[in-house]
């Protein structure tokens, strides 16, 4: 992509009281625009990232046995009515409730924070035998929540996105060793997104009144508090922890903020009663269906990226999210200079089929460096007149201090 072709430019003003380090970062590098408080646009760089971490959900997720769909955001009184989330949760969590009496009708719809109650349904329809289970579905889609202080940027959204994957079935020993291969296809996921996320223990909300489990990942960003410990794997969230439930070993217990980016549940049969899903098992027996819940927040993780990896110049994406592998500038306006770094251009792009932002700007070597730094893009190439002289190209990771004057042919190894 030619940088000059950006929809986006990089900027140094901010909208009055953007207070979070990763709404700042993204803003400036031109990556989303900020709508109102909690409520971001992401703009085509932005997007490129989100869909890549959207990408790497959807692969571990079809790993696991889930099928992606699509359910409606806007869902029917009745359907709250029916789990007695109406009152409760749907007024206090999304507070938007749209009233379509003006239009025809009576009907009230919440916004869907979250979507137990219409996969619920929908497993009415699809499960009746023992032989239907297990099932699994997942869908990456906006959510809504009436967000009291969304001051976090892409942490908090009062619109935000979410991948929630439901599973269903006969028994609970299914449900638990299902809920392990999530947690496993969880674990998967943060890793491949650069994230060292730590499975926490945590109190059930409005789901259930087991434990459930965050996965945290600490930085003073967050808005969690948890208590883990260095030597073995017990973590616990600040509103559970009981430091005798720490068994395992004697290692040393320390309390830090952390973002909480997925969240496992064992729903039971809470919403399979509210929605009447029952199976017929072996002796033809009616048994409610027993589900499962677990969820995700890319736009949150594509804040907690930026939280975690940036420097004083901007950020350092991870390769496998980075919007680009390879940030290709060329310095200086001469045709030798134009020349070489368009023919490396077409190389990188087409021989080597990687993503290239090409910055073919007449811009100040300044301006294109320092904008280089904001984006983060992990590979950053420069052509000059003085690497043309030393016949060289210039090399240097975003994640590292000092570039290095390498061959073409010793390039194509080295980002592979
Ligand atoms: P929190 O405690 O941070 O408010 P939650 O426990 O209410 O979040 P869940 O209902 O467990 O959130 O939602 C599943 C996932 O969706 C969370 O783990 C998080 O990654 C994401 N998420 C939840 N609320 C938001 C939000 N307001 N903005 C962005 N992502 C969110
Ligand atoms: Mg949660």
């Amino acid at each position: 992509m030619l940088q000059s072709q950006l929809f986006s430019k990089t900027t140094k003003n901010l909208p009055e009281g953007e207070t979070a380090k990763n709404a700042q970062l993204l803003i400036k590098a031109g990556f989303i625009n900020k709508s109102s408080a909690g409520v971001y646009s992401f703009l085509p760089l932005g997007l490129r990232v989100l869909n890549k971490i959207n990408q790497i959900i959807r692969e571990e997720m079809n790993a696991i046995g889930g099928e992606e769909l699509l359910l409606p955001s806007l869902v029917q009184r009745k359907y709250w009515e029916k789990s007695g989330r109406w009152d409760v949760d749907i007024i206090y969590k999304t507070g938007a409730v749209i009233n379509q009496r003006v239009l025809r009708g009576d009907f009230e719809y919440g916004l869907g924070w979250t979507h137990e109650e219409v996969v619920g349904d929908i497993a009415r329809h699809f499960i009746q035998s023992y032989k239907d289970l297990p099932k699994a579905v997942y869908q990456i889609q906006t959510k809504f929540r009436a967000e009291a202080r969304a001051q976090a940027g892409l942490l908090r959204g009062r619109e935000f996105l979410m991948k929630d994957l439901y599973s269903f079935h006969a028994n609970t020993e299914d449900l638990n060793s299902y809920y392990q291969l999530a947690i496993g296809a969880y674990k998967k996921i943060f890793k491949r997104l650069g994230l060292g996320a730590i499975v926490t223990e945590a109190g059930g909300g409005a789901f259930t009144k087991e434990y459930t489990h965050e996965f945290q990942v600490l930085n003073p960003a967050g808005e969690d508090v948890i208590y883990y410990c260095r030597q073995c794997d017990f973590s616990q969230n600040k509103e559970i922890y009981n430091a005798s439930a720490h068994k395992n070993c004697n290692g040393e217990i320390k309390s830090e903020s952390a973002i909480e980016v997925g969240n496992v549940f064992k729903l039971g049969t809470k919403f399979s009663e509210a929605f009447n899903a029952q199976y017929l098992d072996k002796n033809g027996n009616k048994n409610l269906v027993i589900m499962g819940s677990y969820g995700i927040g890319p736009t949150r993780v594509m804040g907690t990226i930026v939280e975690q990896y940036n420097d004083e110049k901007g950020i350092i994406w991870p390769e496998s999210v980075a919007p680009f592998k390879v940030h290709l500038i060329e310095l200086g306006d001469s045709p030798a200079v134009k020349k070489a770094a368009s023919g490396l251009y077409q190389t990188i792009g087409q021989k080597l089929d990687m993503e290239v932002l090409y910055d073919e700007r007449s811009a100040s070597a300044g301006e294109k460096l320092n904008d280089a730094d904001l984006f983060g893009i992990p590979w950053r190439i420069v052509i000059s007149e003085k690497t043309l002289a030393a016949k060289k190209i210039e090399v240097k990771k975003r994640s590292e201090k000092t570039p290095q004057l390498i061959t073409q042919t010793q390039l194509a190894k080295l980002l592979k």
